[in-house]
């Protein structure tokens, strides 16, 4: 097991006072903080390593050449994929999920297709879809969810038809905490030859995930939900579908040859990367994904159930409090509502007790819709929180209930 205690140690800002009272940071769907070695890193980089990468014949720049594409083989090794020419650097989730719809609309879809996506994707797994609906004329196709969060895989095959060029569905609810059924709707996806795009901005930070093992054909997370830095992402993509689709941007790195008569472009990944790599990003994000595998994936998933088991048996014990998504398949994230209390006012009120948690739609408006609700309060935990915190929340929300 993991001591939680030396890995506080390692955040800095856990040791906070906000409001006069020891921060309890439950906001970590949204971002996670960041360990001192992915801090000393990226200051490591600017004070010893920096230059533009790739194109210098100097010592710096090979130095800094050679920690950017050393990160690509860490991001490689972390999630199981078969190669680096697969992983692309790109400046998270939405931008990855930008270029996958924007190259591969571009390339496979005609008016008419279509693209399914879940009811319970965040915004970044929606709206591209919807530009490309207006620049491709592909349509959109929603896959259904359960009253209790879970996606009713038994439609997927009702929706599935000849037009169906690619499903892109979220791993874990960033709202609900639900692990989907991944590697089935991955297996039934396939049976009709239609690629899959999993989107693990929620996952990858709290399970372990082996993109060959799961079989998906491309893969998006965000560096700074898993303890990395913000402006950094990750895609990756099957090599034999990233060689199919065309760059996204054009511009400096994603080139072999420029003429004004004709431009051949680079292999991969460097194809997708066009202007100067975000290299001090890699790096650290390597940092972070270093940090992750020396506590253990399994370690982390294994305390955060205990967390989150906790927490929803002490959160169920306060009157009139409402937790949605209750499969019993989740990541350790609460969304719930007490009656009678608005979830901003409960968010705010929080706050002046040090505790950040986040309320609103969480970017899936079309998900509350779905639960009925305007918005949620979320408590979404990491691997530094502890069940203390998790009862300074709760007599937080039991003073707040008993004030209206
Ligand atoms: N997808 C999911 C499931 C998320 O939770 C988020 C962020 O909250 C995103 C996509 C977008 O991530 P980013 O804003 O880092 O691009």
């Amino acid at each position: 097991m993991i001591n939680v205690n030396d890995i506080r140690a390692d955040f800095p800002i856990l040791s906070l006072q906000v409001h006069g009272k020891p921060l309890v940071y439950l906001d970590n769907g949204a971002t996670t903080q960041k360990p001192l070695c992915v801090i000393d890193k990226i200051r490591e980089m600017y004070c010893s390593v920096n230059a533009n990468v790739h194109r210098g014949v100097h010592f710096l720049s090979q130095a800094a050449t050679d920690e950017h594409e050393a990160s690509r083989r860490t991001v490689q090794e972390f999630i199981g994929a078969a190669s680096s020419n697969e992983i692309v650097f790109t400046r998270g989730t939405t931008e990855a999920i930008n270029l996958i719809s924007s190259s591969f609309c571009r390339e496979f879809c005609k008016p008419g297709d279509e693209v399914i996506i879940s009811a319970m994707e965040h915004h970044s797994n929606i709206v591209p879809w919807q530009l490309q609906e207006a620049i491709s004329g592909i349509k959109l196709r929603i896959l259904p969810i359960s009253d209790e969060g879970e996606i009713l895989l038994e439609e997927l095959e009702k929706l599935i038809s000849s037009r169906t060029k690619l499903i892109a569905v979220t791993h874990v609810s960033n709202v609900l905490g639900t692990i989907t059924p991944i590697e089935k709707i991955i297996e039934t996806a396939h049976r009709y030859d239609i690629p899959v795009l999993v989107d693990a901005a929620q996952s990858v930070q709290h399970i372990p995930v082996d993109v060959q093992r799961m079989d998906c054909d491309f893969l998006v997370f965000s560096s700074h939900k898993i303890y990395g830095p913000t402006g950094m992402g990750v895609l990756y993509g099957k090599e034999k579908w990233l060689d199919k689709l065309p760059p996204y941007q054009g511009g400096g790195e994603m080139i072999a040859t420029v003429s004004f008569e004709k431009t051949t472009f680079a292999g991969l990944p460097f194809k997708f990367e066009a202007g100067t790599p975000d290299y001090v990003g890699s790096t650290a994000l390597a940092t972070a994904l270093k940090y992750i595998s020396r506590i253990g994936i399994e370690n982390i998933a294994k305390h955060e159930q205990g967390v989150l088991a906790y927490a929803t048996e002490q959160l169920l014990s306060i009157d009139k409090l409402k937790i949605y998504g209750t499969s019993k398949n989740k990541c350790s994230v609460i969304s719930f509502l007490v009656d009678g209390v608005h979830h901003y006012d409960m968010g705010v009120l929080l706050d002046t007790m040090g505790i950040a948690v986040r309320t609103g739609h969480h970017c899936a408006e079309p998900l509350m819709r779905r639960l009925g609700v305007e918005g949620t309060v979320r408590a979404s935990f990491a691997v530094y929180n502890t069940r203390e915190e998790v009862d300074v929340l709760v007599n937080g929300i039991r003073r707040i209930v008993k004030m209206f």
